[in-house]
């Protein structure tokens, strides 16, 4: 599946280098295997190359083998996030066209290597972003750098621009005059316009397509949701879509969409075709959470706790039809990127429990992605992508905001262990 720059991999007796002796060896005190929800005590993690060997408790480390001891803390795999915005670096309380029209794309760029680098480090070792938000195609660059080893970051799944109708996304109230001003989007207005974006836009290293479902009101009609939808299945290519109203909502899951973001209102219908069709809900909890606390007067207060309430019905609801739940911290500020467990801690604030919230951005989110055969849970043909946090987090999930190892593809990016 996905992206023109990521190979397929199979199981690990494919890898040249599968064979002979472990490179290094991870040893914790226990390992959370996120499938069971059960821990392993005295885990070892045997690792070659950039792969997991093998996993379990009290496993023999041949002699010879590079071992990092981590001690009492407890080993997961690497987290996921699902919705997120490398390329964009906000200030708080900024209009979105200053984004646009202050920054060179080049600058861009440099910021997503900064955002990616807190991600990272945060314990987020893969990241789905969807939409680069007026950069250009410098999220490709992005993680094409990074999986060259040129700039630290997680493993990228990219959008590139989004589709949006047209004057219907970011920037809102530009002059009529300026034709020409840069938008967040591919606005578009058509189904040949809409066929034409997606085919552009995996020409230009999309491995996958963003839209626009609606914008308060639904956008996009169901024609052209349709059309996206088939050129990018086609090219093997998923489709996200944010859609937050009921309508918006139930026209991209009828169009054939592979995920809703953010998914605020929907009803017990949609939610039931979602579960039929296997349609992920891809919760942004965190981020609204995160905003409501800045509200400034009484009447935002009032908005957004309204808000949050509505969310807490939504989680319970798709759950009790079965919905399958991924999530992302939708970090497009600088004061979010390396933040993104905060969706975790909202999520279980909101009645999840903390193994099915870890679930959302481990086992689920690898589902999402197609990726089920690379992350989300350390079994040996995974890549090496660990991290550890030092308690228990289905006791406590904000440990999650506090994770202090981080493993990607063997290498140690944090912690004990890291190359000098
Ligand atoms: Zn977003």
């Amino acid at each position: 599946m996905v992206g023109a720059y990521c190979t397929s991999f199979g199981n690990s007796q494919s890898l040249d280098n599968s064979e002979g002796p472990p490179d290094s060896a991870i040893r914790a005190a226990r390992l959370l295997d996120v499938k069971t929800g059960a821990f392993i005590e005295d885990a070892v993690v045997l690792i070659k190359g950039e792969r997991i060997a093998a996993v379990g408790a009290g496993l023999l480390i041949p002699s010879g083998t590079n071992v990092i001891d981590l001690g009492s803390v407890t080993l997961m795999p690497g987290l996921i996030d699902c919705h997120n915005h490398l390329m964009m670096r906000f200030g708080p309380d900024e209009p979105y066209y200053k984004e646009l029209v202050t920054k060179s794309q080049a600058y861009r760029a440099l910021e997503g290597a900064a955002n990616a680098r807190e991600t990272l480090h945060a314990g987020f070792t893969t990241v789905r972003d969807v939409g680069n938000k007026g950069s250009g195609y410098a999220d490709v660059a992005l993680r094409d750098a990074i999986n060259k080893g040129l700039v630290d970051g997680p493993r990228m799944l990219v959008a590139t621009r989004g589709i949006a109708a047209v004057g219907q996304y970011f920037p809102f109230g530009i002059s009529p005059d300026l034709q020409h001003f840069p938008t967040g989007a591919q606005m578009i207005s058509g189904v040949e316009e809409a066929r034409r974006a997606v085919r552009e836009q995996i020409g230009h290293g999309a491995d996958l397509i963003k839209i626009y479902a609606d914008w308060q009101y639904p956008t996009l009609t169901l024609d052209e949701i349709r059309v996206i939808v088939e050129e990018a299945h086609k090219l093997h290519r998923k489709v996200a879509a944010h859609a937050t109203t009921t309508e918006g909502i139930r026209n991209a899951v009828t169009a054939g969409v592979d995920s809703i973001e953010h998914g605020d209102e929907p009803d017990r219908e949609t939610l039931e075709m979602m579960k039929k069709k296997g349609t992920f809900l891809v919760l942004t909890v965190g981020i609204y959470f995160a905003l409501s606390e800045r509200a400034t007067n009484e009447k935002q207060r009032v908005f957004l706790s309204q808000r949050n309430e509505l969310l807490r019905r939504t989680v319970s609801l798709a759950q009790e039809v079965g919905v399958k739940i991924a999530g992302g911290m939708d970090a497009a500020e600088a004061a979010f990127h390396g933040k993104n467990a905060q969706q975790l801690t909202v999520l279980v604030q909101l009645g999840v429990t903390p193994i099915d919230a870890i679930r959302t951005q481990t086992l689920n989110a690898a589902e999402l992605l197609g990726w089920s055969d690379r992350v989300g849970t350390v079994e040996p043909g995974r890549f090496a992508d660990l991290i550890a946090v030092d308690g228990d987090p289905l006791a406590d999930i904000t440990e999650l905001e506090r994770v202090t190892f981080v493993m990607k593809g063997g290498l140690v990016v944090k912690g004990q262990g890291k190359p000098r």
